[in-house]
């Protein structure tokens, strides 16, 4: 069992119980309540934002430099790195995921902060083209308070994408963790907390506000010292989100939903595609906005590979995440398992077949346990609502294609556009059809492989701005031109 925070939340710089309703946290291997978190009220959204104001201009942290701001950042990694261990147990309690992605998430978080102070050292402001008798400079300043707002799939890895670019640029940040995984954001507050301590800066430059609800998120968009938001969750709320931000006219960047195909073609390595379709999916019990949750498989192929892939997912073993065998942890929560149950009832409803899963797996090592069986399901149309909406769980549908233009149009027949996967020996067609694919991301003969180096976004309904990649602090900044008179002789309106 890992060490579990104490009950209060960082508000204003300080350790403190909130004042709004107590969240109970469970681990899903178990239904046990892990602890309550005084989660945050109005109020406390309130005062966090005067005090984040105040600590973002004050002259401390507001002049450093950026090599300075750098030195922060690394300390802030090394500090991830260091209590990785703790870090990992505390989140495969609060989200039921395997040890081993909860370690790497960890590390990925200590790397997204070196990588941001490496950006931020060598991000140059530009010496733009002179038309006329003055110098002209394009610079970048911070934008004061910024919004975080995180969902629970993948909690210190989403924390870190958005808070090492914002506290880079210069701003404060006010986090909003996800109700059901609050624990490893509070965990991160304190490493955070205590390097800014150390290195005499303002604490108040971070809070971190779990919340019920919508009611804290709501209250972070709204608030009229909020100059920015950087949300990661579902294509509703985003959109929820947009409208809020378009009537203070602020930016946001939204990283939304998916339901990404992985395509699977004639000349496939077929061992190979085999297990990137069963990772695309069934890794993080597909609560993972990448999933590639729809399985096109060329007709010539299609009942082969369909076969074996059930007889693969069969033998997946479910299980705890702490346990060192498990490849398919528990959903994050109950009633998550029970939303994706009554997802593979709808596809029964809808004429589909279920090839495997399709229940909760049965014994008493699972009785108590958010688990479910990872599922195959085929027979559907594209047009499904089993194929349209986004289960985020294990749950996978398998379509069958004949040629590439009735490919294409299947594929991107999807109000989303996060990601896509292409199995195929064939580098013309992976280039053609990774063009012609809706989607952020493409990955070919490979699936859910990140790099904190390269830019992610989605298109259409998944999403709408850019997280990571070499420009991640703009997007936290606001641009400025600055034109600088060169020439002695007075402008012509002068006496
Ligand atoms: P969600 O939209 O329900 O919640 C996300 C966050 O928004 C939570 O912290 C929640 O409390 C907060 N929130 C809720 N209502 C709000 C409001 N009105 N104003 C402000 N904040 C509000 O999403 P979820 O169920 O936590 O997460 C799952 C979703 O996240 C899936 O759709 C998944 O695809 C998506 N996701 C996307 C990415 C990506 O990078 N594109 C990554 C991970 C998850």
């Amino acid at each position: 069992m890992p060490r579990i925070p104490a009950d209060e939340i960082l508000i204003a710089g300080h350790w403190r119980r909130g004042r709004g309703l107590p969240i109970h946290t469970v681990d899903p291997a178990d239904g046990a309540v892990l602890t309550t978190v005084h989660a945050a009220s109005v109020e406390d959204v309130e005062e966090a934002a005067r005090a984040a104001a105040g600590a973002a201009a004050a002259p401390e942290w507001r002049d450093l430099l950026p090599h300075q701001r750098a030195r922060v950042l690394h300390r802030i990694g090394d500090a991830i790195e260091e209590h990785a261990e703790d870090l990992s147990a505390l989140q495969t309690a609060d989200t039921g995921k395997t040890l081993g992605e909860t370690r790497a998430l960890a590390l990925s978080a200590a790397g997204t902060f070196r990588y941001t102070a490496a950006a931020l050292e060598t991000a140059e402001d530009a010496l733009t083209p002179s038309r006329g008798p003055y110098l002209t400079m394009s610079v970048h300043e911070p934008i004061g308070v910024v919004g975080a707002i995180n969902p629970w799939n993948s909690p210190i890895a989403s924390d870190a994408q958005k808070l090492a670019p914002a506290l880079a640029g210069g701003n404060a940040v006010l986090l909003k963790p996800a109700e059901w995984t609050p624990l490893v954001s509070l965990a991160l507050g304190r490493i955070v907390h205590q390097v800014l301590a150390g290195a005499g800066l303002p604490t108040a430059l971070l809070a971190v506000l779990p919340g019920k609800g919508s009611i804290v998120g709501d209250a972070i968009v709204r608030h009229p010292l909020v100059g920015r938001i950087g949300f990661t969750g579902g294509t509703g709320t985003g959109r929820g989100i947009a409208h809020a931000a378009a009537d203070k006219l602020i930016p946001a960047s939204l990283e939304l939903g998916g339901k990404s195909p992985t395509i699977v073609r004639e000349d496939a390595d077929v061992e190979q595609a085999l297990a990137g379709v069963m990772y695309g999916i069934f890794s993080s019990s597909g609560q993972s906005c990448v999933a590639g949750s729809r399985l096109f498989v060329h007709s010539g192929l299609y009942d082969a590979f369909v076969g074996e892939l059930v007889e693969r997912v069969r033998k997946l073993r479910v299980g705890p995440g702490t346990s060192p065998d498990t490849q398919v942890a528990p959903l994050v929560h109950h009633r998550h398992r029970d939303a994706v149950a009554a997802y593979v009832d709808l596809a029964r409803e809808e004429g589909g077949r279920v090839l495997c899963g399709g229940a909760a797996p049965q014994g008493k090592r699972y009785a108590k346990g958010a688990y479910y069986l990872p599922t195959v399901i085929d027979g559907l149309p594209n047009s499904a609502r089993t194929c349209q909406e986004e289960i985020f769980g294990p749950v996978l549908v398998a379509l069958r294609y004949d040629d590439e233009d009735e490919l294409v149009a299947q594929a991107n027949d999807s109000d989303f556009g996060l990601a896509c996967g292409i199995w195929t020996r064939d580098a013309r067609a992976a280039r053609r059809l990774g063009r012609r694919i809706e989607a952020g991301t493409v990955w070919i003969n490979t699936y859910k492989q990140f790099s904190i180096s390269t830019p992610f976004a989605g298109m259409k309904d998944s999403g709408l701005g850019t997280e990571k990649g070499r420009d991640l602090i703009r997007a936290y900044q606001r641009q400025k031109s600055l034109y600088w008179g060169t020439d002695s002789a007075p402008l012509p309106w002068a006496n």
